[in-house]
């Protein structure tokens, strides 16, 4: 019996009128969804809210369980998901693997969490017992973007109900299947109580409606910059507590002792896997400029040898850009980018929506594709002349999110680092990396510094209660 159905995937019927899943490779539909209203937000807050306490009240180790299963399941119905995946969010296969992957250590993470300490005794002045304790904030409300759509709603989802919330979450349209439906399947068959978690495709006005609503204290929003600031002035209006993991434009530092073999190779994944739509993405290459001219070469060669086409269809290292709106934008910051002088050394081409791996070189503090986050398949190149020259390119720009920094001096690479404001640092590698059990997340325009991943998940998703009572 296959996981998702498309003739019966939402429960409950939705307001908000029908939205095609469109496959942006063939543009062909692939079924169709009711999208949220505002008033369907209502409902779906109220629903979950209402079936949390008895979730909460369950021993940890019920709840834990349902987690483990649902970890286990990603893997059983692995071929029809990587196939959702694959078709919906125009992933080739070995994304389509490692988000399944992801999902399950998710899951698994989410389980020991809800074993772990949830208090502390204090000390205090008067004959009291006085401690604090871990309580469960009620309903997190998820939105999630479309390019990892698994993966940005699942970390957020198994950890709030393993800690004992309910969940109203939010996709993405475009990846109403792998970021929502898909998910909730999963984790229905592995015995989560039904009404706990509610999924609500729409657009930002059913997010906005989710950031206003009463029933939900806590905001987990994975998105771009703009958005996230209109999420958060919402939340702040609310006296909500909104974490938010926004855009980057994270650098990859090649020092003048790296092997350039590896190198390379490293640093064209940085930049083109998923087609560059990953927050992580290697937007900006600062090279030393003793081995600038080769590595361009070299990497506008490794640009051009790779395959991009229809990932489910044929053999592919790169598929399609999510849809046109964001495909225009990639063209117009590459034109926009050669017309200020920069040179393109491999792609800037499309055909439909799938785009040729570009680099660019001859980049300066005037080439957009350089100064902002592209969110495509595009590598800009920039020579530097010391370590001191690197580190203010690096730091230069509004965001904070990722960093690479390569080099055979493994103390210089970290010394270097610590010179970057930065939420995440890899020596010897590049920008794109992610495990459940890290503290991921972005400072400055990239986030407001909140942490998703192992322990970071009990601050994200509990309230801490200090209790105190009297012994005369
Ligand atoms: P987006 O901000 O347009 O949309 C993200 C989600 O927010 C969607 O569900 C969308 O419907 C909703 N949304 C949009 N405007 C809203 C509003 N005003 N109020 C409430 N909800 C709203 O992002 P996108 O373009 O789809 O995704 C790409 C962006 O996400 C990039 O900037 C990327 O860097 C960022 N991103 C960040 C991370 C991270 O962990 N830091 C991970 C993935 C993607």
């Amino acid at each position: 019996m296959p996981l998702l159905d498309p003739t019966n995937w939402q429960p409950r019927p939705l307001s908000g009128g029908g939205h095609t899943v469109t496959e942006p490779a063939t543009g062909d539909s692939l079924g169709a969804v009711t999208l949220a209203t505002a008033e369907d937000v209502a409902t779906a807050a109220r629903a979950a809210s209402a079936a949390q306490p008895e979730w909460a009240g369950l021993p940890h180790f019920a709840r834990a369980a349902v987690l483990r299963r649902a970890g286990d399941l990603f893997a059983a119905h692995a071929d029809e998901l990587r196939d959702w995946i694959v078709r919906e969010s125009g992933s080739i296969p070995g994304k389509a693997d490692f988000e399944l992957h992801v999902a399950a250590q998710e899951c698994y993470e989410a389980a020991a969490l809800a074993s772990r300490p949830v208090g502390q005794i204090l000390p205090s002045e008067a004959p009291r017992l006085s401690y604090t304790r871990r309580v469960p904030v009620g309903v997190v409300g998820v939105i999630a973007p479309f390019n990892a759509p698994l993966i940005l709603s699942i970390r957020s989802v198994a950890p709030a109900l393993a800690l004992g919330n309910g969940v109203v979450l939010k996709p993405d349209p475009r990846t109403a299947v792998c970021g929502g439906l898909a998910l909730a399947a999963v984790l229905a068959e592995a015995g989560l109580p039904d009404g706990l978690l509610q999924v609500l495709p729409g657009g930002p006005e059913a997010g906005q409606a989710l950031v206003a609503d009463p029933h939900v204290p806590v905001i987990s929003f994975t998105g771009s910059t703009a958005a996230g600031r209109a999420v958060g002035e919402a939340a702040g209006r609310h006296l909500k507590r909104a974490h938010l993991e926004l855009g980057g434009n994270s650098a990859l530092i090649v020092l003048e002792d790296a092997d350039i073999d590896a190198v390379v190779s490293t640093a064209a994944w940085g930049s083109f896997f998923h087609q560059g739509q990953i927050c992580m993405t290697t937007g900006r290459h600062l090279v030393h400029a003793s081995l600038y001219e080769e590595y361009v070469e070299r990497l506008a060669a490794k640009a051009d040898s790779l395959a991009v086409g229809d990932p489910y269809r044929e053999q592919v290292h790169l598929g399609p850009i999510i849809d046109r709106a964001q495909l225009d934008k990639i063209q117009r910051l590459v034109e926009s980018s050669t017309a200020h002088g920069a040179k393109l050394a491999a792609g800037g081409s499309h055909e439909r929506l799938f785009y040729r791996p570009t680099v660019i070189a001859g980049v300066d503090d005037t080439t957009p594709a350089y100064t902002e986050e592209v969110f495509g398949p595009v590598a800009p190149v920039r020579p530097f002349s010391t370590p001191e020259e690197a580190a203010a390119l690096a730091s230069a720009g509004p965001y904070g999110l990722s960093l690479g920094i390569v080099t055979r001096d493994t103390a210089r690479g970290l010394d270097l680092a610590e010179r970057i404001p930065t939420g995440i640092a890899h020596i010897n590698d590049q920008t794109v990396n992610d495990e459940a059990v890290a503290p991921f997340g972005g400072i400055a325009a990239s986030g407001t510094g909140a942490r998703f991943g192992g322990e970071a998940n009990l601050d994200a998703f509990t309230d801490v209660r200090w209790t105190t009572v009297r012994g005369d």
